[in-house]
């Protein structure tokens, strides 16, 4: 894809995150636009940060730390599955960790972040539809994960990420969408998670229908960059 292409894409994404926004009363700057980079080389990161771009996620620590050395200024968010023994790693890369999902990996991220000296903010990854498939805790959990969270230093858990089972009508996934805001909501109201404001939620074919349901972050990949080989999903 042309650089003219992936800034025109970029454009146009940034419109529709605008659009969908306004029609939920909410400010277009309430949505964080982190564009997906995964399996595109780095001159196709460099094409995006010239578009203005500043957000980016990546599913595999090894894969990003080339994008990220080249682009250290720019935020790093962590999207796919993080192993044991690449958290060291990840802590040093990422800006932030949005795949946590259990108290042993929270505790392990907490432990590096201390050696690290660094606090890193990250999201608690829900299994909404109980995908034998998929990465995230069981929503039950959450509140014993939380309290896990309360008591570790360098890790602050800031919200929600999730995946709805892939849909073909966007409209499909709305109902997932909201389920992750009332959890977040409810969350909060019991006094757990002061600093819980983020949903993580909408990718390249339902990112608007996410926004209009309270995302504050969408992952959006095709949309900008085109389609990818297999390998990344
Ligand atoms: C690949 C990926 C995306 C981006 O998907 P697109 O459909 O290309 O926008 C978003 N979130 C996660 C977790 C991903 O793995």
């Amino acid at each position: 894809m042309t650089e003219e292409l992936i800034r025109d894409r970029a454009a146009r994404v940034l419109e529709r995150v605008a659009r969908a926004a306004a029609r939920a009363g909410r400010k277009p700057e309430s949505v964080r636009l982190v564009a997906v980079t995964k399996t595109h080389p780095v001159k196709r990161v460099a094409e995006a940060y010239e578009a203005g771009l500043r957000a980016f996620g990546e599913n595999y620590v090894q894969e990003a730390e080339e994008k990220v050395r080249a682009f250290p200024d720019a935020e790093w968010h962590l999207i796919g599955k993080l192993q044991a023994n690449k958290v060291k790693k990840a802590v040093s890369l990422f800006g932030w960790i949005q795949t946590v999902d259990s108290g042993e990996l929270l505790a392990d991220v907490s432990r590096r972040c201390v050696e690290a000296e660094k606090t890193l903010p990250v999201l608690v990854e829900v299994n909404l539809a109980g995908e034998e498939s998929k990465a995230g805790i069981d929503p039950g959990e959450l509140p014993a994960l939380l309290e896990t969270a309360a008591g570790l230093p360098g890790v602050t858990v800031r919200g929600l990420m999730a995946i709805p089972p892939a849909t073909v009508d966007p409209e499909d996934s709305r109902p997932y969408f909201a389920r992750l805001r009332e959890l977040l909501s409810r969350t909060a109201s019991r006094g757990a998670g002061g600093e819980m404001t983020e949903l993580s939620m909408g990718m390249s074919n339902d990112f608007e229908v996410a926004i209009e349901e309270g995302a504050t972050m969408v992952r959006v990949g095709t949309a900008i960059f085109g389609s990818r080989a297999r390998r990344g999903g």
